[in-house]
C-alpha cells in the first residue's frame, strides 16, 4: 500500500505549535479544574481566576525586566501594534504628528501608519541597506520637532534579519521621542531586557513561541506616564486600554510559553543555528542558492533564499505535500505581487521572484533538516528539466 509523505513543517515564523506543557496548563483552566470563572467578577472563582492572571503577568513581565502593571494582554502582535501606533498618536495629537518607520515592518504596523496619514500624521517610511537592516543614522537624520514615536521591528519576519534596535533606542531616547519594537519573531527565542534597552513599547505574540494564538502582548514602559489612548470601549479590563474579559486559558498559555522558552533559550539557540548552518551546507552543495539578508545580523531561525531560475511560486507549488515553507509573509502569501521587503532591500527581480522563506524550531532534528533538503533539492531539479 501506498503510505502518505508526512509534511515537513518548516513555517515556524507563520505560527509555531502548542508546546505540550504549555496546553496542559491551558486545559487545567479550560476544563474548569481552576480558574474558569470571570477574572473581573469579585466572588471567590472570579478571585482565583484574577490571581491566576496576576501571576501569570508578573512572570511575563520578570521576564522582559517589565512591571506587571506595564503588561497589556491583547489578542496578539497585530492588535499590540496598532494599539501603540495609533494609542501614541491619538493620545499626543496636540504635541506632534509625525511618526518614523521602516519600509520592513509587518503589514499591521504598515496599515495603521497609512490610517494614521489620512487622518492628517504625516510619516516617515525608511528604506533599509541591501542587507535588510535599517541604519540608526538613517533614524536619526528622519527625527522632527514634532516626531511623536519610531516605531522599528526587532526580528524581520520575512529575512530573519536583526534590526539594530539596541542603538536606535539610544537615538529615539537622546531625541526624547518614544520608541515601539515589534518583536513578534524575537520575543521568546532572545533575552530581551527592558530594564537595560530605553524601549518604551514591546508587542508580541505567544503563537510564535510555542503559545495559543489570539493571545499577545504590549509592554508599555513607565504606563502611568506614557499617555496611549485606548482603540476600544467597553470595559476597565488592562487599565481600561483593552476592555471584554480576558481569556484566563490564553495568558496562562502564553506566560508558560514564554517561560519554558526562556528556560530553554541557551540550548535551543546554538541548536537552531547548527539546523539552519546545515540547511545552507546541505542545500547549497546541491543547488546554487542566493540567500538574502545580512547573514550575520539574523535570526537562526528564518532563512529567506532563492534558486537562481526557479520561481517561489513553482517550488512551493512541487513541495505543496513534501514541505511546508513560506514565500515571503505568509499574512501576504495571497498576493501574486513579490515581498515589499526584498523589494526594499534592493534585490533584483529573479531572485526576488524566486525567494522563499524557512523558518526552524526548537522541535526539528538534523535528519528532518536533510530530508527538507533533498525533497528541495529534487522538486528543484524536476522544475529545471521540465524547463529544458
Ligand atoms: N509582526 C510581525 C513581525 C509578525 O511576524 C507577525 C505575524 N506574522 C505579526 C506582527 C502579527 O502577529 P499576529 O498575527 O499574531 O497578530
Amino acid at each position: 500500500m501506498h503510505s502518505a509523505v508526512k509534511v515537513l513543517y518548516f513555517d515556524t515564523a507563520a505560527t509555531t505549535p502548542v508546546a505540550p506543557d504549555v496546553l496542559t496548563q491551558m486545559v487545567r483552566i479550560l476544563s474548569g479544574e481552576q480558574g474558569d470563572a470571570n477574572p473581573s467578577s469579585t466572588h471567590l472563582p472570579g478571585q482565583t481566576a484574577a490571581a491566576i492572571i496576576a501571576a501569570a503577568r508578573a512572570e511575563i513581565a520578570a521576564e522582559l525586566g517589565a512591571e506587571p502593571d506595564e503588561v497589556i494582554f491583547t489578542s496578539g502582535a497585530t492588535e499590540a501594534n496598532n494599539l501603540a501606533l495609533q494609542g501614541v498618536a491619538l493620545a499626543h495629537a496636540a504635541q506632534g504628528r509625525h511618526l518614523v518607520t521602516s519600509a520592513i515592518e509587518h503589514k499591521s504596523v504598515l496599515a495603521c501608519c497609512a490610517a494614521l496619514e489620512r487622518k492628517g500624521y504625516e510619516v516617515t517610511c525608511l528604506t533599509p541597506n541591501r542587507q535588510g537592516w535599517v541604519e540608526p543614522e538613517s533614524i536619526r537624520a528622519a527625527l522632527r520637532q514634532d516626531t511623536l514615536l519610531v516605531s522599528l521591528m526587532h526580528t524581520n519576519n520575512e529575512t530573519g534579519v536583526l534590526q539594530p534596535i539596541a542603538e536606535v533606542a539610544e537615538v529615539a531616547a537622546e531625541a526624547g521621542v518614544l520608541f515601539h519594537v515589534d518583536a513578534a519573531q524575537s520575543a521568546g527565542k532572545f533575552a530581551i531586557d527592558l530594564q537595560q534597552l530605553p524601549i518604551d513599547l514591546l508587542s508580541f505574540s505567544a503563537h510564535k513561541f510555542h503559545g495559543p494564538k489570539g493571545v499577545g502582548c504590549l509592554v508599555v514602559r513607565n504606563r502611568r506616564h506614557l499617555r496611549l489612548q485606548a482603540l476600544m470601549f467597553g470595559g476597565s479590563q488592562e487599565f481600561g486600554l483593552r476592555p471584554g474579559t480576558l481569556a484566563t486559558h490564553q495568558i496562562v498559555g502564553l506566560s508558560a510559553a514564554l517561560t519554558l522558552a526562556a528556560r530553554r533559550r541557551e540550548a535551543d539557540l546554538p541548536q537552531v543555528a547548527g539546523l539552519k548552518r546545515q540547511f545552507l551546507e546541505q542545500l547549497g552543495s546541491r543547488q546554487p542558492i542566493q540567500v538574502h539578508g545580512d547573514p550575520t545580523h539574523c535570526s537562526p531561525y528564518i532563512v529567506n533564499f532563492a534558486i537562481p531560475g526557479i520561481s517561489s511560486t513553482a517550488l512551493i507549488n512541487q513541495l505543496a505535500t513534501e514541505v511546508a515553507l513560506g514565500s515571503g509573509s505568509a499574512c501576504s502569501s495571497g498576493a501574486v505581487e513579490p515581498s515589499p521587503v526584498l523589494r526594499a532591500m534592493g534585490i533584483e527581480d529573479e531572485s526576488l521572484y524566486g525567494a522563499v522563506r524557512l523558518s526552524f524550531s526548537r522541535d526539528h532534528t538534523p535528519a528532518e533538516v536533510t530530508l527538507a533538503v533533498e525533497r528541495i533539492a529534487a522538486a528543484a531539479q524536476r522544475i529545471q528539466e521540465f524547463a529544458c
